[in-house]
């Protein structure tokens, strides 16, 4: 299992590179993200999260987690992604976005923190899977924001820069969600351990 690095690491803040060609180094490296992802209780996780400068995602989510969040539509017709899908793309796009979502997000990079992000409620993601053939995906909902989230990884985005002010910025705690922003106008909560 390879360690998933969290956001000190210039890896992360990089642009992962180009995959030339699908072949068996990269169908390795997407089983190595799926075992570091389950063993981290991931929804999805970018190649440079461990290490890795590649433009490879993966993405799985849990049927609960999904109810809404992907439509039910057979999946040789629009290749809209079903719940409970182990989802791996090599150099993925966003093709297509549509409408909003406002929501909490966490990084398995950025330990101990969520954040209320904004980001599109649909989107259209085009890549290759692990046998280098094209395919395009549609999610919705969680599936739309894991898309977002692991293709902004991908270009060394981290969702604490997509945050629209620091007061979205929460500490999780055993007493639950705290503001990681102090509000004192001079440094923001995030970059201090927690006590
Ligand atoms: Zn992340």
């Amino acid at each position: 299992m390879k360690e998933i690095l969290t956001s000190e690491h210039p890896v992360l803040r990089q642009k992962a590179k180009k995959v030339k060609r699908v072949d068996a180094s990269i169908q390795k490296l997407i089983d190595d993200m799926f075992e570091s992802m389950h063993v981290a209780s991931g929804v999805g996780l970018a190649a440079n999260q461990i290490g890795v400068s590649a433009r490879v995602l993966v993405i799985e989510m849990t049927k609960e987690n999904t109810e809404d969040a992907v439509e039910a539509q057979p999946r040789e017709k629009g290749g809209v992604a079903y719940s409970g899908e182990q989802i791996a793309l090599v150099n993925p796009g966003i093709v297509k976005m549509e409408g909003e979502q406002f929501g909490e997000e966490g990084c398995l990079s950025v330990p101990g923190y969520v954040g209320m992000v904004r980001r599109a409620m649909k989107v259209t993601v085009k890549g290759l899977n692990r046998k280098g053939k094209e395919v395009k995906l549609t999610g919705e909902g969680l599936l739309a924001r894991a898309f977002q989230h692991e293709v902004d990884h991908l270009n060394g985005i981290l969702f604490t820069d997509r945050l629209e002010k620091p007061e979205d910025l929460y500490r999780v705690t055993e007493e639950g969600r705290v503001p990681a922003f102090q509000g004192d106008g001079t440094q923001s909560a995030k970059k201090k351990e927690p006590a």
